[in-house]
């Protein structure tokens, strides 16, 4: 089977995932509240399917779907203010085909990326509990075993410290203690590289703590160890 099929096939599981009743009830409800400039949209409401290139080395963690984003759109980052920084930013550096992404039928086709999180599900308050951060980890992990990614791109601290943890637990050598998250960090593991990356929320690029040059030097940073020209696996 090619990664193309089983990530298609994981995926395919994913979306009728109910491991966790509270994100559960929440994803549907908000799907059914809607916000008032989507209220003639129909809302995914399901977990949100990963997305991107079934060949990529570089593996990119968010958190989790925005209620009225992904939650509402069915693809990663996608129709949230989050998602215009981060696609835009891997068009400029020639990772995504075009920076625009609004809904699944856009165009928009990601080169040597393949977009996760740590929780599939919108969470209240974007809070997911530890519990469903456990819970939800086993679809990073299989995606881990498809893909092995040369480089992780984790965004926002709770996506580091989550990322460490997943890789030390699969023989990754995480050093003690584990090196703090900071934007363009980097931890060299046996052959896959974490680097940490500044969430592209409007918390951060409002307030300029997160610029456009600084978020597309971490792509650039992360093709390079992924090592762009060479076929994919090698
Ligand atoms: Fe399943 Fe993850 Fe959604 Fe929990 S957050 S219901 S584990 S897809």
């Amino acid at each position: 089977m090619t990664n193309r099929d089983r990530l298609r096939h994981l995926n395919r599981e994913l979306v009728g995932c109910r491991a966790c009743p509270r994100l559960v009830r929440w994803r549907e409800q908000v799907a059914i509240d809607k916000r008032a400039a989507y209220r003639d949209e129909t809302y995914w409401g399901r977990p949100v399917p990963s997305f991107g290139d079934p060949s990529a080395p570089i593996l990119v963690v968010g958190l989790a779907p925005a209620a009225h984003g992904a939650n509402r759109t069915g693809r990663m980052f996608t129709g949230d203010r989050s998602g215009d920084w981060l696609f835009a930013s891997l068009h400029r550096t020639g990772l995504a085909n075009q920076a625009e992404s609004v809904g699944v039928d856009d165009g928009l086709e990601l080169r040597r990326v393949w977009i996760t999180a740590m929780n599939h599900c919108a969470p209240p308050a974007n809070a997911p509990t530890a519990a469903e951060r456990d819970a939800c980890r086993r679809w990073m992990e299989a995606e881990l075993d498809i893909l092995t990614p040369r480089v992780v791109v984790a965004l926002g601290g709770l996506a580091w410290s989550a990322c460490l943890r997943v890789l030390g637990d699969r023989g990754h050598p995480v050093p003690r203690p584990r090196p703090p998250f900071g934007h363009l960090a980097e931890v060299a593991l046996d052959g896959v590289t974490v680097i940490g990356s500044y969430h592209p929320s409007q918390q951060n690029t409002f307030t300029g703590r997160l610029t456009e040059a600084m978020l597309d030097a971490v792509f650039v940073r992360a093709d390079s160890l992924a090592g762009r020209g060479r076929p994919p696996g090698k």
